[in-house]
C-alpha cells in the first residue's frame, strides 16, 4: 500500500487557489457566448423568455453534473440575461437557519440565490428554504418555551439555483421544489476545442490549431481543467519554446506535467493499475480502491471515476468496480478474457 501524501491534482476539476482570478477574467457571460451544452442552452433561453414575457422570476433552477463544467457560469449568465443580482453561497456555508434568513432578508424581488453544493445543506436550514422556495415565505420563531410563536415573513419573489454534484445525495423534498433541472454533461471534442482556442484570445496568447486541439483533447472534457492546462503550456512554450503553442510544445509540456495523451494522471492510472494488477481486473469495491491508493472515497468518486466512466475504462456494477479492456490497452497492459470480467 502506497502512503505518500497526495500532491494536488493538475486536472482536479474543482477550484483550486490558482483559478480564482481565471476563471473571473474569462467566464462567458451572456447565452450566447457560452459553448457547447447545446441542449441545456436551448432551454434555458426558453425560461429566460417565459418569465421575462410574463415579467415574473426565474423559476428555481438545479445544475447537476461533474465540477468544473460550468454549473457557476450558468448561474452568472442567467443573471446577466435576467438583469437581475445575484448572491453566492454555498451549502456548508449556511450552517444555521439564520445565516438563510439573513440571506433571504436581503433579497430583492427577481434575485438570483446561488447556492454551491446545495446537498450539504443541513436538515434545519433545508427546512427553512422549503416555504421560502415554495410560498416566498420565511417562519421565523420568536421566544422560547411555552410562550414561543412562529410569525410570516413575506419574501420578494426570487429564484434558487442550486448546483450539485451529488444528485443523489438531494433530499427528495428539495429536489421537488427545482421547477427547472438540467444536467450537464462532459463537453464534445469540439465543443472543448472552441472553450481553449476562446481564452487563447483572451489571454492573446499565441497557439497553432494543433496545439489549442491537443490541449482540449487532454482537458477531460471539462472546461476548467483545460484552462488550467492552457495556462501551463503557455507558461511552458514561453519559457522553453519561443512562445508559440505549437502540437509539440503543448505534447512536450504536458507529458512534463504527468498529463497524459487522453487527460489522465498519475491518480488515475493508480486507481486503473489498483484495480488491474491488484484486484485483476475487478469487481473491487470502492473504500478497498480508497484505501489502496491512500484517498478518501469521496474524492475517488467525485474527481476520479466520472472521467474514467465517461472514457469507458471504469464500469460500476453491483459487486464493485471493473476496469474494462480499454484501460488495459491504454495503460499498455495485456487484457485476460477469462479473467474477472466473465464475472458481469
Ligand atoms: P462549476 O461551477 O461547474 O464547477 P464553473 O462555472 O466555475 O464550473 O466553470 C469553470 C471554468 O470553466 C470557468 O472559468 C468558466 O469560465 C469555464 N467555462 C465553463 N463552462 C464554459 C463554457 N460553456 N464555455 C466557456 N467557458 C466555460
Amino acid at each position: 500500500m502506497t502512503t505518500e501524501p497526495t500532491k494536488p491534482r493538475l486536472v482536479n476539476p474543482e477550484p483550486q487557489p490558482e483559478d480564482g482570478k481565471l476563471d473571473q477574467s474569462i467566464r462567458p457571460q451572456k447565452l450566447k457566448d457560452l459553448i457547447g451544452q447545446e441542449r441545456v442552452k436551448e432551454n434555458l433561453s426558453i425560461l429566460i423568455a417565459a418569465a421575462k414575457q410574463r415579467g415574473e422570476a426565474l423559476d428555481h433552477v438545479l445544475f447537476y453534473g461533474p465540477p468544473g463544467l460550468g454549473k457557476t457560469t450558468l448561474a452568472h449568465v442567467l443573471a446577466n440575461e435576467m438583469g437581475v443580482n445575484i448572491k453566492i453561497t454555498a451549502g456548508p456555508a449556511i450552517e444555521r437557519a439564520g445565516d438563510l434568513a439573513a440571506i433571504l432578508t436581503n433579497l430583492r424581488a427577481g434575485d438570483i440565490l446561488f447556492i454551491d453544493e446545495v446537498h450539504r445543506l443541513g436538515r434545519v436550514v433545508e427546512e427553512v428554504l422549503y416555504p421560502a422556495m415554495e410560498d416566498f415565505a420565511l417562519d421565523i420563531v420568536i421566544g422560547k418555551g411555552p410562550s414561543a410563536r412562529s410569525i410570516r415573513l413575506k419574501l420578494p419573489r426570487f429564484s434558487v439555483i442550486g448546483a450539485t454534484t451529488r444528485m443523489a445525495l438531494l433530499t427528495a423534498p428539495l429536489r421537488a421544489r427545482f421547477g427547472a433541472v438540467y444536467h450537464l454533461d462532459y463537453y464534445e471534442p469540439e465543443a472543448m476545442r472552441q472553450i481553449v482556442q476562446r481564452a487563447v484570445g483572451v489571454f492573446a496568447a499565441k497557439a497553432e490549431t494543433e496545439g489549442i486541439e491537443e490541449i482540449a483533447r487532454r482537458g477531460r472534457g471539462t472546461p476548467r481543467v483545460a484552462l488550467r492546462l492552457l495556462r501551463r503550456v503557455r507558461d511552458y512554450a514561453q519559457v522553453r519554446a519561443n512562445g508559440v503553442i505549437t502540437r509539440t510544445v503543448a505534447q512536450q509540456a504536458l507529458d512534463l506535467l504527468n498529463v497524459d495523451r487522453l487527460g489522465l494522471d498519475e491518480m488515475d492510472v493508480r486507481v486503473l493499475k489498483t484495480i488491474i494488477e491488484k484486484y485483476r481486473g475487478g469487481p473491487v469495491g470502492l473504500s478497498t480502491i480508497a484505501a489502496s491508493v491512500s484517498e478518501e472515497q469521496d474524492t475517488i468518486m467525485d474527481v476520479v471515476e466520472p472521467y474514467l466512466l465517461q472514457l469507458g475504462f471504469l464500469e460500476r456494477t453491483s459487486q464493485g468496480r471493473v476496469a474494462t479492456k480499454l484501460a488495459y490497452e491504454h495503460l499498455g497492459l495485456t487484457y485476460v478474457e477469462n479473467g474477472q470480467q466473465r464475472l458481469l
